[in-house]
């Protein structure tokens, strides 16, 4: 290892110690194109014609097996852990565009939308306080302003769809709401993409619910229903998912392999 040629490297690699307990070696990320390309292949099947963003999800796994998905055509990346994310972020390409899909602790949020430029979306907003704080940070930086050319941060009002009491987000009927005060309250800095939720495993009836919600969204705001996605669908259920109307799944592990236990988030 070149420390003198890298310095900061040494200190990245500390950040990401605690989260990263098996140092990824050649031989996983060498895997990540052909894994790649089996659930972009299974995603087109489900969608029969529809088009689905795939969140390719690299949390607990290195820079090297992200610079390899990007190398492979993957545009978008999903993180659940601030400081993992940021010290990711400084080692692979500015081109790839980040999705934030942990849970997100008001403290955090300055860090990150001002450290990340290339944040794309926060898929997990639960509160509308959650929400106004990000708007202010975002509008900070010149997220959606017209002079600074910088895109809005777009943003997805996270929904408990299975009610369990370890899941994070707003209940089904406390949507409409917190997706009308982000269209109407935040501002220019914030657009609002759509809605997402983890779901029970196996109980796809968590996926019509965020539907539902969508309906009760779109409908509220007086919306059409395309102009709200829904971010639903993971390794184990994202076939599923497309076929009950996902326009953006979440991958992890189907792409970059298992992850040691205690990966979740959520
Ligand atoms: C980890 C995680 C994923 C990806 O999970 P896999 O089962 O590895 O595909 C998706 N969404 C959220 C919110 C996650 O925390």
């Amino acid at each position: 290892m070149t420390f003198g040629a890298f310095p900061i490297l040494s200190t990245l690699e500390m950040v990401q110690a605690p989260l990263a307990p098996s140092v990824a070696t050649s031989a996983n990320y060498a895997a990540v194109p052909e894994a790649l390309e089996a659930v972009r292949q299974r995603i087109r099947s489900a969608a029969s014609g529809r088009t689905v963003q795939l969140v390719a999800v690299s949390k607990m796994k290195s820079a090297e097996s992200v610079q390899a998905a990007r190398d492979a055509g993957q545009a978008v990346f999903g993180e659940s852990y601030v400081q993992e994310l940021l010290a990711k972020a400084l080692q692979v390409p500015q081109d790839v565009r980040w999705h934030f899909i942990g849970r997100l602790q008001s403290n955090k949020v300055k860090t990150l939308v001002e450290s990340l430029p290339n944040l794309a979306a926060i898929e997990t907003v639960t509160s509308t306080a959650l929400a106004d704080r990000i708007a202010r940070v975002a509008a900070a930086v010149g997220r959606g302003s017209a002079s600074t050319h910088t895109p809005a941060l777009d943003v997805y009002v996270q929904v408990d769809t299975s009610g369990e009491a370890t899941k994070n987000g707003v209940k089904p009927e406390e949507t409409p709401a917190l997706a009308e005060h982000i269209v109407t309250a935040c501002g220019p800095s914030l657009r609002l993409a759509g809605l997402m939720t983890i779901g029970a495993p196996d109980d796809a009836s968590c996926f019509d619910a965020l539907v539902a919600a969508r309906d009760a969204v779109t409908q509220r705001l007086a919306l059409p229903a395309e102009r709200i996605g829904l971010s639903m669908g993971m390794s184990g259920d994202f076939e599923e998912a497309i076929r009950r109307g996902s326009t953006s799944v979440r991958v992890g592990s189907s792409i970059f392999g298992a992850r040691p236990t205690k990966g979740m988030s959520d």
